[in-house]
Order: C-alpha cells, then sequence, then structure tokens
C-alpha cells in the first residue's frame, strides 16, 4: 500500500517508484513538496546564492546535437570566437563585481591550438584576478589529458551535461555516429571526478519520447555517480533543429517548467549539499523562474557576462532571455531578483559545493 504524501515528503532518499510519484505532484502536494525542498535546503546549505559570471566565449561547435541552435550543421548561425583580451576584460569585471567565479563556456573543440589557448586563458584569468577568481568551464567532451592541462592550468569546476540517463534517448537525440556517444559522455565525467574536478552534469526536462520514470532514472543516475553539481532545465525547441519537427508531441512550455521546478525540489531532498543552478532556461518560460527555482532548491546563478553584442548569437534554444543587456545591467537585475527569492548574495565568495568537500 502506497504511504501517505506527507510521510513520503519526510524520507530522505527516494526508489525511482516514489521519485515518480513526487515528478507527478500539482496542487497542494507540489506545494508540500517545494516547502520540503526549501527547508532541507536551508538547514544544509543556507540561504546564500553564488554568482558563476558567464562568458559564452564562441558558438563554434565540432558536433551536431539534434536539439542544439548553434549545432554544426546550422548554418543560419552567426559563429563568433571573442578575443581573449575581451575574455580578461569580463573576467575582470567579474573580479571587480566580486562575483567569486566565472564560467568559461563555448562549444566544442579540441584541436591542439584550441586546448592550448584555453590553458593560457585560465592562467590569464588567475593573474588579472589576483589568483582569487573560481573558475568552472564547459566545453564539452575531451581526452582526460586535455581535462588534466585545463584543471592543472586552474580550472576547478567543470560542467558536462548528460542531458539524459537513458542512452537509448541519448540516441534519439542525437545523430547516429561516434562523435555522438552516451558510453564517451559517461567516460568523460568520471574522468573529470578522478582528476579531481567538482563535477556537474544536468539533464533536459521535457524532451521529446522522454518518460518520468527517465527523469526519475535521471535523478537516481546523479545520486550513483555522486554528483557535486548540478544544471537542468526545461528542454526548449528551436525552429533551426531537426527535434524541431517533434514539438506538437511536447508538453506545454507551462509544464515542463513546473516539472523542472519538481526535479529540482527532489534532487535536492535526496542531494542535501549539492550545488544546484538556477537555470536561464526557466527564464526563458517565466519572468520570475530563476527566483522561484532558487526559492525551492537551487543556490547557483550565473549572470551573463559575455559581451552583448555577441550573446544573441549564443542561442542553444529560442527566445532565451538577457540576450540585449550589458553586465552590469544584469548584475543590478540579478541582485534585485536574489532579493526577491529571500537569498543572500555570496559576493567574493566560490561558493564551492559542500558535498564534493564531504567526498574528499
Ligand atoms: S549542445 Fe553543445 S555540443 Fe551539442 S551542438 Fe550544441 S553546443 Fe555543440
Amino acid at each position: 500500500m502506497n504511504i501517505s504524501f506527507e510521510t513520503l515528503l519526510q524520507k530522505d532518499s527516494f526508489t525511482k517508484e516514489e521519485i515518480i510519484r513526487l515528478l507527478k505532484a500539482n496542487g497542494e502536494q507540489e506545494k508540500a513538496l517545494f516547502k520540503r525542498s526549501h527547508d532541507v535546503k536551508l538547514k544544509h546549505i543556507g540561504n546564500k546564492v553564488y554568482f558563476r559570471g558567464l562568458v559564452e566565449f564562441s558558438n563554434i561547435c565540432k558536433k551536431d546535437c539534434l536539439y542544439c541552435g548553434i549545432r554544426a550543421s546550422n548554418k543560419m548561425v552567426n559563429r563568433y570566437d571573442i578575443a581573449d583580451d575581451q575574455i580578461l576584460k569580463a573576467a575582470k569585471f567579474a573580479y571587480e563585481h566580486k562575483y567569486g567565479s566565472m564560467v568559461l563556456q563555448a562549444g566544442e573543440r579540441s584541436n591542439p591550438a584550441f586546448v592550448d589557448r584555453i590553458c593560457q586563458l585560465l592562467k590569464d584569468i588567475k593573474k588579472v584576478s589576483n589568483d582569487e577568481l573560481g573558475i568552472t568551464i564547459s566545453i564539452g567532451e575531451q581526452t582526460k589529458e586535455t581535462y588534466q592541462k585545463w584543471f592543472d592550468a586552474g580550472a576547478h569546476r567543470y560542467l558536462l551535461r548528460v542531458e539524459t540517463s537513458n542512452p537509448k534517448l541519448y540516441n534519439k537525440i542525437h545523430p547516429d555516429n561516434e562523435e555522438h556517444s552516451h558510453a564517451t559522455r559517461l567516460a568523460c565525467l568520471k574522468s573529470l571526478q578522478d582528476i579531481g574536478y567538482q563535477t556537474g552534469t544536468g539533464v533536459m526536462i521535457g524532451l521529446p519520447f522522454q518518460t518520468y520514470e527517465d527523469l526519475a532514472n535521471d535523478i537516481l543516475f546523479m545520486k550513483e555517480f555522486d554528483i557535486d553539481m548540478v544544471g537542468m532545465g526545461p528542454f526548449i525547441e528551436h525552429d533551426q533543429t531537426p527535434l524541431y519537427e517533434y514539438k506538437d508531441d511536447l508538453m506545454s512550455l507551462n509544464d515542463r517548467f513546473r516539472l523542472t521546478l519538481r526535479m529540482i525540489a527532489v534532487l535536492r531532498i535526496m542531494m542535501k549539499d549539492i550545488n544546484i543552478a538556477s537555470a536561464t532556461a526557466l527564464q526563458a518560460i517565466d519572468p520570475l523562474g530563476r527566483e522561484k527555482a532558487l526559492k525551492i532548491g537551487a543556490n547557483i546563478i550565473m549572470p551573463n557576462i559575455t559581451p552583448t553584442q555577441e550573446r544573441a548569437n549564443y542561442l542553444l534554444y529560442q527566445n532565451k532571455p538577457c540576450i540585449d543587456e550589458g553586465a552590469d545591467d544584469c548584475t543590478n537585475c540579478m541582485e534585485a531578483r536574489i532579493n526577491m527569492a529571500d537569498g543572500e548574495i555570496g559576493y567574493g565568495q566560490w561558493g564551492d559545493s559542500l558535498h564534493y568537500k564531504s567526498r574528499l
């Protein structure tokens, strides 16, 4: 017999069936779920919200993921690659505005010149920030040697989204070739963890063909992999991608949004001390989306500090917010938003994953 919803919420960990039940909660039950995850967050990591100044420095990518607006085959994209001095300027901005950390994100490339360029950039970012700025990178699948080089050069967190833990679903949303392999992605995550990175992953929520069971398995996967950070958001279709043909089969944007919040809530209850990012894609659906996620269980926010003229060209999905604001506008807007969510900004702090520290 099913235990009551209230009793279920008091548990610290859930079975797959229980997760599915929680992910389907609505009305008063959904409210109770959000209340519980909010309480867990306050008890285990407090109300601090940490900044990661995000620089999307290039939309050049060798991959062709079927859902992504900047996939290699999309000839409608204006490709850009921000010069290193501009990236360093953004890093300096992040440092001077006490962001504590920044994220270097780009499409995937792995030629030797690119690998060396990132090494140099990491060292230069450390230099311009008096060795104080924390650095997360998110540049896809690389060899273990490359990950090690970047780690040695100063990066200490890496975000590599698995997108789904189900290999069959992964194959449906990626081209069928060696370049797009679920097994390789998992091996990369393992390498990152072995090297000593704070390792982050994430999934898309509301994909075509995705089931509640897939999502429950995603949460169990993160738990089993002992992941330190998570960035997950609703799937938002892009009309210049092959997956767009399934747009009529998707749940409504609002349903994808609510489901993402429930995913965050369940994950927070099960992984109490990890870092969870409040994804920008939430704001693309609901203007207060990121604040809602912060209240429920997220504790990381990524103000976009990419030079404004290039932001409109980094559209992994459509209706992306904040593509025409300068970095200063972004900071002011974030501060107000975090206050609204009863959060307090951890200015000048790295805000590392407590979970990472506890598993060392
Ligand atoms: S999702 Fe990432 S790896 Fe895939 S095409 Fe887009 S930028 Fe490239």
